[in-house]
């Protein structure tokens, strides 16, 4: 273990603490809606993340659907309509977390076919 202090929340799946946020520090992680990336995933196989209530939607929260999102293949407008954003916020929200430097805020989807091929940022 590091001297890092770990924020630390109670999964509400499984009792088990779970970091706020994806380290190397502990197996478990907070996913989304109260829940583990562990019992998260089994929910959302068995089709019962619905059952779960939304919690607001933190910058670690986005980013564990951001992430399930981009898994499942979907385009940003459609991940932007899923997550009831604009493209325009989910653009700040994950610049924001990289800012903050959150490694899972990666771009990690096809963008929009009509959009240059460059990364964003960068001089066409
Ligand atoms: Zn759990």
């Amino acid at each position: 273990m590091t001297t890092t202090t770990l924020a630390l929340r109670i999964c509400r799946g499984c009792d088990r603490p779970m970091t706020t946020h994806l380290t190397d520090e502990l197996p478990r992680y907070h996913r989304g809606r109260g829940l583990c990336n562990f019992c998260h995933e089994g929910a959302r196989r068995r089709g019962e993340l619905v059952d779960h209530e939304r919690l607001n939607r933190t910058r670690d929260e986005f980013l564990d659907e951001w992430q399930t999102l981009c898994s499942e293949g979907h385009t940003l407008r459609q991940i932007a309509e899923r997550l009831g954003m604009t493209v325009a916020a989910v653009d700040q929200a994950l610049n924001r977390a990289r800012t903050a430097g959150d490694r899972r805020a990666v771009p990690a989807i096809r963008t929009d076919p009509r959009a240059p091929r460059t990364p964003r940022g960068r001089a066409a």
